[in-house]
């Protein structure tokens, strides 16, 4: 068993995937052209915004939304102190600082309440200017936009959805990648809808932010290619990506969120009476699942368990097992005004499962009678 199965889908749907592929060798258009001009349409209309900019990856994908803001020096960032580094590196690389935000362990997502918090200290310390919230729609789940918007409109602060894990996911049927002022997402492998390399996308209304995305993706670009009118990056979606990408989404969106749906429901009905807490969607919410998370409860050796589910052949990994905050490369370069306890709690005891659309109901059954098991006998042992 593997942790992301990537095969599955790829025999599924081989013949499409070499049709594009083959079709972007045939035109020798590797770089931009039809290919990534049709995905970002496709994208954009899915999503329900009117632009979507193909870029490299969504690394890039943050900092160029940041890059188009003009966040620089100065500027404070409030960004989750549970999520993947790439949501507060890019903050740092434009020369803002960034501002940890404590989660809410139900959802693992920024906790709206922490993040008023944190906005008012950072605001009576007078130092930092506040500009950006980061929301991260960590494991696939969207961030808690109803409140986190409303927080962003009263302080004046843009918002930046980082859905590199939540494309596909959805509040009251409006999707993921819409929330922010700007949103992202990426398409590493082993996202919800991944590619077969790097790759990544930019997602706004806006019609001037969409231009100076576009400029700043490309060097700088003016109104011709060795025009240079700013500083940029070089960040392209490349055709063959996009080609695949093109062969996937159809069953992403037909087959996939779906499946991977029935995955976590069945996860979450099989693990139901163990002293595990569970991953949950909150009403209205719908998760494109890029992790099934459990917390284990205390006095169970993480470490004890992972070892012996993997003597079973079934990987687990650990997502997150760092505070942002505590990393070497944020040491006297970040601002933490408000205890991130949850984020402690959590990088302790996070347990993530192998999950993909195509795992069969056998395969989850399977992983769950060895961790109900493992854990057992963990726990027995505890009380002797
Ligand atoms: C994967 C990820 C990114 C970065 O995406 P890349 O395409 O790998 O650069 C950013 N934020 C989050 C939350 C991620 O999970």
């Amino acid at each position: 068993m593997e942790f992301r199965d990537l095969h599955v889908q790829y025999n599924n749907i081989k013949e499409n995937i070499h049709r594009e592929i083959e079709e972007v060798l045939d035109s020798s258009h590797f770089i931009g052209g039809e290919k990534v001009s049709d995905l970002e349409a496709q994208l954009a209309e899915y999503v329900g915004v009117k632009h979507c900019v193909g870029c490299a990856n969504g690394t890039d994908a943050l900092q160029l939304a940041l890059m188009v803001w003009e966040v620089g020096p100065g500027d404070a960032v409030f960004v989750p102190d549970f999520t993947f580094f790439s949501s507060g590196e890019v903050v740092s690389a434009v020369g803002a600082t960034p501002v940890f935000v404590d989660i809410d362990l139900s959802t693992f997502n920024m906790n709206p309440a922490k993040l008023e918090e944190a906005i008012s200290a950072i605001l009576d310390e007078g130092k930092l200017q506040p500009r950006v919230v980061v929301a991260v729609d960590l494991f696939g789940l969207p961030a808690d936009y109803p409140a986190i918007k409303g927080i962003c409109e009263k302080y004046d602060l843009l918002l930046l959805e980082d859905g590199a894990q939540g494309f596909g996911g959805a509040i009251a049927g409006q999707r993921a990648c819409s929330f922010g002022d700007i949103s992202t997402t990426s398409f590493f492998p082993a996202k919800p809808l991944g590619c077969y390399g790097d790759g990544g996308a930019i997602f706004t209304d806006n019609d001037e932010w969409d231009n100076l995305l576009r400029s700043f993706a490309i060097h700088g670009k003016g109104d011709c290619r060795y025009d240079n009118v700013r500083v940029g990056m070089n960040s392209r979606l490349d055709a063959i990506q996009a080609g695949v990408l093109l062969a996937k989404l159809p069953v992403f969106i037909s087959e996939e969120l779906e499946s991977v749906n029935r995955v976590a429901a069945l996860y979450s009905d099989a693990l139901s009476n163990c002293d595990l807490v569970l991953p949950t969607v909150p009403e209205g919410y719908f998760s494109s699942w890029a992790q099934y998370t459990v917390l284990l409860p205390d006095g169970v050796s993480r470490q004890d368990v992972q070892e012996a589910l993997a003597e079973q052949g079934i990987p687990t990994m650990v997502y997150y097992p760092k505070p942002m905050h505590d990393q070497l490369a944020f040491e006297n370069a970040c601002e933490v005004p408000v205890a991130c306890a949850d984020t402690s709690y959590a990088c302790e005891r996070v347990l993530s499962l192998p999950l993909s659309p195509y795992l069969t109901d056998r395969e989850v059954l399977h992983v769950c009678d060895h961790l109900k098991t493992i854990f057992e006998k963990s726990l027995r042992s505890r009380r002797n």
